[in-house]
């Protein structure tokens, strides 16, 4: 029996306590809140979005994706349902996101603290980890409560929504033993640009199709319903290529996106136009797109266009077709920042997954020592990804420690 310590009860520590208590080891979770799971309550909006029925790759970021294959895959996908079902959680899975079937993400906090408790596991709450040091085993904050482990699981989350506890404290302790921290940025939050038309579509709502251009280059493609903003764009369309943003903006890229208002291609929209403006008569060009757009949006597309919105569409030049074509299918949007730490769901890098064991969690470097959740160089799309790499890593690691 091994004395394990995890720092951080948050949805990967906890996990990781429960499997490595299961194991027969003695667990103690360290964490600084009053209280563990801070932050699984507010996900999904307090309804906790736990799981996705299409854990593929495509949906995860990290400069090492070939590593995840080893930690996201379909054994472990089974096995860490399995353990949801075993605890009393029933799903609800609306289009693949997997939400507790009570609707409320208490009841996944109460399904994993009873099972906490039902293996012995010890939550000391209100302590802050701030050291740890190795001398023949680890000892926790050396300089005063001196908490001695054979085993030690880091669990503090990345640095994003940080009044919930992960203030990037993981990174530090991860560094002292040498590990590399790819730094962090904000991911899954709102876009932002400058442009003088914003005040103008805020607030409007519409299902889009968004491409992302990095330098130029065609990088990912994402569809759904896109939120126009005071300060650019957001909702999960925006949020799922918003990481990508933030690491181009710090290399220096140029980061633009093309809206597709209407999701089909340039000519099929054209076509569409020539059709619709012999049945439609009398209506300028403005009245005529509003029969299908809003108006709002009309008008910033013709002004974009250099489009008289008072001329009628039979009176529109090659030039100006070509314009509305190219705005109705590909309107240009320069992205000059993301949104804050503060406002981000998840942070994007991390500890280095190159450091770590993928089939253990263990580090590469010392051994005993695990990662797990969102303080290693992992980050999923919306739709229940993070708190599926953060269940699945916690049940690896807990697995290993033996
Ligand atoms: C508003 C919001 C909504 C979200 N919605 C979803 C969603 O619906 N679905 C989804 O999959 N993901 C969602 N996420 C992301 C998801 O919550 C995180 O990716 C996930 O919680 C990461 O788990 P973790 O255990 O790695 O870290 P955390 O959940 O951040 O837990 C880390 C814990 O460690 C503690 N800690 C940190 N440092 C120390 C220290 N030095 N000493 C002691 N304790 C420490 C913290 O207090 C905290 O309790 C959302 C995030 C936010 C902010």
């Amino acid at each position: 029996m091994k004395q394990v310590v995890v720092i951080g009860g948050g949805a990967s520590g906890i996990i990781a306590a429960i499997f490595a208590a299961m194991n027969g080891n003695k667990v103690k979770i360290l964490e600084r809140n009053s209280s563990p799971l801070k932050k699984l309550l507010i996900t999904g909006n307090g309804k906790c979005n736990y799981f996705n029925n299409d854990m593929e790759l495509k949906y995860f970021n990290s400069s090492n994706l070939e590593c995840l294959n080893e930690i996201i895959n379909e054994k472990n996908v089974k096995e860490i349902l399995s353990f949801f079902d075993t605890i009393g959680i029933v799903p609800k899975i609306k289009d693949g996101y997997y939400y507790p079937f009570s609707g409320i993400s208490a009841s996944i906090k109460e399904a994993l603290l009873i099972e906490a408790k039902l293996n012995d596991i010890e939550i000391v709450n209100d302590f802050l980890v701030e050291e740890i040091i190795k001398e023949g085993k680890f000892i926790i904050n050396p300089n005063k409560e001196k908490i001695k482990a054979d085993s030690i699981v880091i669990a503090c989350g990345g640095v994003a929504c940080p009044k919930t506890g992960s203030d990037g404290i993981g990174f530090d302790l991860a560094s002292k033993f040498n590990h590399t921290v790819i730094k962090p940025l904000p991911a899954l939050v709102k876009l932002k640009g400058h442009e003088n038309y914003f005040k103008d579509w805020d607030k409007i709502r519409s299902n889009v199709k968004i491409s992302l251009y990095e330098d130029g280059h065609f990088v990912k493609k994402q569809d759904g319903e896109l939120q126009f903003t005071s300060s650019g764009i957001s909702g999960i369309c925006a949020f799922n290529l918003s990481g990508i943003i933030a690491r181009g903006l710090n290399d220096g890229k140029k980061e633009e996106v093309k809206i597709n208002f209407i999701p089909w291609n340039k000519k099929d929209v054209l076509d569409m136009l020539e059709e619709r403006s012999e049945m439609v008569t009398g209506r300028t060009i403005s009245e005529f797109l509003e029969g299908f757009m809003h108006y709002k949006l009309v008008k910033i597309i013709l002004d974009k266009s250099k489009i008289n919105p008072y001329k009628y569409y039979e009176e529109l030049n090659g030039k100006e077709k070509y314009a509305l074509g190219e705005n109705l299918t590909n309107f240009n949007l320069e992205i000059t920042e993301v949104g804050t730490l503060e406002e981000a769901q998840v942070s994007s890098g991390g500890v280095s997954l190159l450091e770590i064991n993928p089939l253990t969690m263990e580090s590469i470097k010392e051994n005993n020592l695990f990662f797990v959740g969102e303080v290693l160089d992992v980050y999923g799309d919306c739709g229940g990804y993070n708190l599926g790499f953060a269940f699945i890593s916690g049940m690896l690691a807990g697995k290993a420690i033996k």
